[in-house]
């Protein structure tokens, strides 16, 4: 599978120490944050619910959005999350960068969107409920079109667009969990530094599809990643927990947090999105016996799962195996597939990374039980 794993780090990279800002080129002054209808001076911090749309009642929709504006000059960064209005993970990540951390000593301003799809949030849903539209697909939105992109245009114009860079937190969809990894477009230099100061061992690389936040954010001059976590209508504890390292290291690299260090996650592979056949898919449908989980490492031939019908007939069971030695970054949860479902996401190793990984699990046993299992 080397055409998976065209890029390995085992060593961090020289540059991995607080590298002093180059984006805000706007000179020694910090700068007030301003939107259509504020502005949050230095030294500043504001709890905002800013409306974007109305119900079918005439009532505002607004979002709550919190920007802290630091005394020092230096980078706009925003944290966004629920874009999809199940996903709950992210929601906590930003609400305790926004609100638990302390930041007196703050270089930049940062804007915390913690519930961008308010209507599928109240509903507990993926999508808008107006019509089922993908607010993350509706990017950067448009005056005079559908309720989506006014939606996503009011978010994109005031809070968006003013920033140097952007994290936008997620988790799998519904019925499946995946591990804590990013996803970023390598090619571009900035994207790039976001993404390896956020110390994930999984990179996924690839621009993303057209109307996503963090594509068009990154085409608009904002370079922006998305952060994946496990899975919808959850908080999980640990994830967040790393999710916050992640956050520090970022703040840390571009010299927002002069205090914090970059964090190395201790090895890290690259691979490319459109690599289709990491997905292993289910051949028959029925009901999945999944044998591994998320974060584990499988061998090739290993059995993942059997798709088994309700009788459990031993003529009837299918065996899945893995067809490479990989580790599982995304798996499905809700055990029911058709045929050509996906049963879960098998990133190939080289044998190098191989090697870091086993090292790490052998060392983290003794601490403790796996540390990417959660
Ligand atoms: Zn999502």
């Amino acid at each position: 599978m080397s055409d998976d794993v065209p890029r390995d780090d085992l060593e961090p990279p020289d540059e991995a120490t607080v590298t002093p800002p180059d984006l805000d080129a706007s000179g020694d002054d910090p700068e007030p944050f301003t939107y259509n209808g504020g502005r949050v001076d230095p030294g500043e911090s504001a709890n905002i619910r800013y409306g974007i749309s109305e119900t079918y009642l005439g009532d505002p929709v607004r979002i709550p959005v919190t920007i802290v504006n630091g005394e020092q000059p230096g980078p706009t960064v925003f944290l966004s999350a629920a874009a999809h209005g199940d996903e709950l993970n992210g929601i906590e990540v930003v609400r305790e960068v926004a609100h638990d951390w302390n930041h007196a000593d703050l270089h930049g301003t940062l804007v915390c969107l913690p519930v961008m799809n308010v209507p599928g949030f109240l509903a507990q849903e993926r999508y808008l409920p107006i019509y089922d539209r993908d607010l993350n697909r509706s990017f950067p939105g448009r005056e005079g079109s559908t309720s989506a992109r006014r939606m996503a245009h009011r978010i994109f114009t005031n809070f968006i667009e003013p920033c140097d860079l952007g994290l936008d937190f997620h988790t799998s969809t519904r019925g499946r969990t995946n591990m804590l990894h990013v996803r970023a477009n390598m090619d571009d230099p900035t994207v790039a530094r976001v993404a390896n100061a956020f110390s994930s061992n999984v990179i996924i690389a690839g621009e993303g599809p057209s109307g996503t936040l963090r594509r068009e954010a990154t085409d608009a001059g904002v370079p922006t990643i998305t952060v994946e976590m496990g899975e919808a209508h959850r908080f999980q504890r640990r994830l967040i927990d790393r999710a916050l390292t992640g956050v520090a290291s970022v703040l840390a690299e571009f010299g927002c947090h002069r205090d914090s260090a970059v964090h190395w996650p201790g090895w890290r592979t690259v691979i490319d999105d459109d690599d289709e056949k990491t997905w292993i898919r289910a051949d028959a449908g029925g009901i999945v016996d999944m044998k591994r989980g998320r974060g584990e490492l499988v061998r090739e031939g290993e059995v993942i799962c059997s798709i088994t019908n309700p009788f459990k007939e031993e003529d009837d069971i299918e065996t899945v195996e893995a067809p490479f030695t990989g580790l599982i970054v995304g798996v499905l949860e809700n055990p029911v597939v058709y045929p050509g479902n996906p049963l879960c996401h098998l990133v190939g190793l080289s044998q190098d990374t191989l090697t870091a990984l086993e090292r790490e699990r052998g060392e983290g046993r003794a601490r403790s039980r796996s540390r990417l299992r959660d």
